[in-house]
């Protein structure tokens, strides 16, 4: 139970320090810090951004009263961690948030002064970022100045982390350097945006994703050659064989095993229909041209698995569903398709009664005056990499996953300062205060 008193002095605090949280969003949002490895990105020319983000930022922790560590895992990317070491007695809270973007896209979607402006209009802020995640990062900064000056101090540490590379699952120069480097806690906030389905949703749990190439193999031959491919009677394999023909077969057999998983994988956390999904993104064969039968295909997949599901199994129940189908197609029995796992983002599950939920709970209480929708992640975030390195994390943030990554990109003020708060009576309840 958050005592009265702290609660009305720190969210007083919170409202008067509403125009510098909107131009912390702002500043932070004029300053592109697209990721480096996105593809499509020409790494030298949109390395530092991130850094930039985090020079900037470096001073505005500095006057909070934290004591700050700015360093490079990869080089020319900076991540920014910030200490405020508590008076004793209370338990440590880490608040995490990433600094790089996704690129914007096509210039002229954005309205708002384009992706870059930090327009504050409409009740909203605007710009690549605004939502994804720079909202949540200055509402962790100033939900801690908003603390001390109410006159409190945190009894644990608060410690805040403005990570590089989380689009890309850079974690290891991000999330996972912060937490080799020793910036541990009691318990982590990621800041990320957490609607949908529901306004500042408590997300305990995230499903796990790997990224899957299939690969395909045909017979290459003169593309006249096609009828004595397909027609009964043909001279068939012996001639060629076409690699996008038999892909296919492979796409229908994954498209039904992901039907099944609309049955089969479930998960407390995730109420809607079906959220775990074999996505097709990519699909190629060639590459030749139309004149040549093609000789290869792949098939790239995004595979979101349950949160508490083995990953290996995951991996063993996809490989034997594809040899089962590849044993009813003559070709693919004697060449059986290759899969190749790229990389796997590992999910999370809390529990919705652990202690850090039950803080971030009380804090959400306490300012809305409402209980919290809690629900699973639609995507994945760096709570999977602060729990694999023994942290409780649950994520709770200002904006829209509807809105990231988009254009016209927002974060709702309202939205954003009700975040603030949350934040620092989450410091309040977790850290203690005197
Ligand atoms: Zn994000």
């Amino acid at each position: 139970m958050i005592d009265a008193k702290v609660k009305q002095d720190v969210l007083a605090a919170v409202d008067g320090m509403g125009d510098e949280l909107l131009d912390l969003v702002a500043d932070t949002v004029r300053i592109p810090s697209v990721n480096p490895n996105y593809p499509g990105e020409v790494y030298d020319e949109v390395l530092g951004g991130e850094s930039a983000v985090n020079e900037f930022l470096r001073p505005v922790m500095e006057d909070a009263g934290l004591t700050t560590d700015l360093w490079e895992e990869d080089k020319g990317r900076a991540n920014l961690v910030g200490v405020y070491k508590g008076s004793g007695g209370g338990k440590s809270l880490i608040f995490n948030g990433h600094v790089d973007v996704v690129p914007p896209g096509p210039l002229e979607d954005w309205d708002h002064g384009g992706p870059w402006s930090g327009e504050i209009a409409d009740g909203r802020i605007w710009g690549r970022g605004s939502c994804d995640m720079k909202g949540g990062n200055a509402g962790a900064i100033v939900a801690l100045k908003a603390v001390l000056a109410a006159g409190y101090r945190p009894q644990g540490d608060v410690i805040i982390q403005d990570v590089v590379g989380e689009e890309m699952m850079n974690h290891e120069a991000g999330t996972t350097a912060a937490i080799k480097r020793g910036y541990k806690a009691d318990g982590a906030i990621v800041v990320e945006p957490s609607e949908p389905p529901a306004r500042l949703a408590i997300i305990p749990a995230s499903p796990g994703l790997f990224y899957m190439v299939v690969t395909i193999k045909g017979k290459a031959v003169h593309a006249s050659m096609r009828a004595e491919l397909i027609r009964a009677g043909g001279l068939g394999d012996e001639v060629g064989v076409n690699s996008i023909d038999k892909a296919v077969l492979v796409y229908n057999a994954l498209r039904q095993l992901e039907e099944e998983w609309g049955q089969t994988k479930s998960h407390p956390l995730y109420t809607r229909p079906g959220h775990f999904t074999l996505h097709p993104g990519v699909i190629t064969g060639g590459p030749s041209g139309p004149f040549v039968i093609s000789d290869e295909s792949q098939i790239h997949y995004a595979v979101w698995y349950p949160p508490q599901a083995d990953p290996e199994e995951i991996k063993a129940e996809v490989e034997a569903h594809i040899a089962l189908h590849a044993q009813s197609d003559p070709w693919l029995r004697k060449h059986p398709p290759k899969v190749e796992w790229r990389l796997n983002w590992p999910a999370f599950d809390v529990d919705p009664k652990a202690p850090i939920c039950r803080a971030v709970h009380a804090a959400y209480e306490a300012v809305l005056g409402a209980e919290p929708v809690y629900y699973g992640f639609a995507a994945v975030d760096d709570a999977a990499f602060l729990n694999l390195g023994g942290i409780p994390a649950v994520t709770i943030g200002p904006g829209d996953l509807r809105v990231a990554h988009a254009p016209n990109e927002f974060v709702d003020i309202s939205e954003l300062m009700d975040a603030t708060k949350i934040y620092a009576l989450s410091i309040v309840e977790w850290c203690g205060v005197k």
